[in-house]
């Protein structure tokens, strides 16, 4: 679909034709941000998986950019309004994946304080303890000890980078479906209370209640147990990405309007899971393809631009504003 906004609009001289082209090239766009967790710019260093967590004072100076950069901060029910608006100008949204201990303590006050919303997009299996987080208790344990036991022998440990080395390796060794397993045997092996791990990296129903129905938090579904959906028979898939939805109602009495698929890039959601999703009651869903939603775009194949936490400028998430991230994916086709 090709639209024009603004250029009918102008009275047919060509000074506002061409402001009308400009527009439609340069103005009504919308860029939606995702990223996992956040920690404070003096933790950031020592984390061993650090595109993970981005720097907080990171995220303070890009919230204080965008709005003196004239970007709005608004929720994907707002979003979703104004890519429909020939008139919806720039806008920006955020959403936090999985849902995590601190997106609670510090990433929706940080929101808070700069008066923009923010959008939460849970894996419900966080706050139902069902979901073990590996990734997180594995970081805790390489980022605090000087040895840890593994099945092949004992691992000392002493810089941040061998850290870093260390959660690379295992991490990448332990990915897939017996990670459950393997972290469960890494906590019996190094004396780790891994329920107790668990809370003290997830996000709880309480820390969510709490929130209460704040307009400034918007809740969206992310599964239950954080698949590849587009691997799983569609039972299964739909299972998922409706069990979520239904989870966020009972405990929060909230309903969830929108939908992001876990891992997201082109290989794992597909045109039958964007139609589960619709079909789930979900007004939209949001993938990790790059790039910028312009009016025309699909509602349930939202594209979403990935923070990562080793992006510590301005200018990394200029670069998706401008939508050159997206087409440079396209172009190198590797959405
Ligand atoms: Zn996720």
């Amino acid at each position: 679909m090709h639209t024009m906004p603004g250029a009918r609009a102008g009275g047919g001289s060509l000074g506002s034709t061409l402001a009308g082209l400009a527009h439609a090239a340069l103005g009504s766009r919308g860029c939606l941000f995702t990223f996992h967790r956040a920690v404070r710019t003096e933790d950031w260093p020592a984390m061993p998986n650090q595109g993970f967590h981005l720097d907080l004072g990171f995220l303070n100076r890009l919230l204080t950019h965008l709005r003196e950069t004239g970007w709005d901060i608004v929720t994907l029910d707002e979003a979703q309004r104004r890519a429909e608006d020939p008139r919806g100008g720039r806008y920006v949204n955020f959403s936090v994946d999985d849902c995590y201990r601190d997106t609670a303590e510090a990433i929706v006050p940080l929101f808070a304080r700069h008066g923009v919303p923010v959008t939460l997009f849970l894996t419900t299996g966080i706050p139902d303890g069902t979901l073990p987080l590996w990734g997180a208790g594995l970081e805790e344990v390489l980022r605090t000890r000087d040895v840890v036991h593994l099945p092949e022998g004992r691992l000392a440990l002493s810089s941040p980078e061998e850290r870093r080395a260390a959660y690379l390796r295992i991490a990448t060794a332990w990915d897939g479906s017996e990670a459950g397993p393997r972290y469960s045997d890494f906590c019996r092996r190094n004396g780790i209370d891994e329920e107790a791990m668990h809370w003290r990296h997830a996000i709880t129903w309480d820390m969510l209640a709490a929130l209460g129905d704040d307009p400034l938090v918007e809740i969206g579904g992310h599964t239950v147990s954080h698949p590849r959906i587009s691997a799983l028979d569609p039972e299964a898939a739909f299972g998922e990405i409706a069990g979520c939805r239904e989870r966020i109602g009972a405990r929060l009495g909230r309903e969830a309007r929108h939908f992001a698929f876990p891992y997201g890039r082109r290989g794992d959601c597909g045109a039958r899971d964007f139609a589960l999703t619709r079909r789930a009651g979900f007004s939209s869903a949001a993938t990790t393809r790059k790039g910028l939603v312009r009016r025309g775009q699909d509602a349930w194949s939202l594209p979403r631009n990935t923070l990562s936490g080793t992006h510590r400028h301005i200018a990394a998430a200029e670069a998706h504003l401008t939508g050159a991230t997206g087409l440079a994916a396209r172009m190198l086709n590797r959405v």
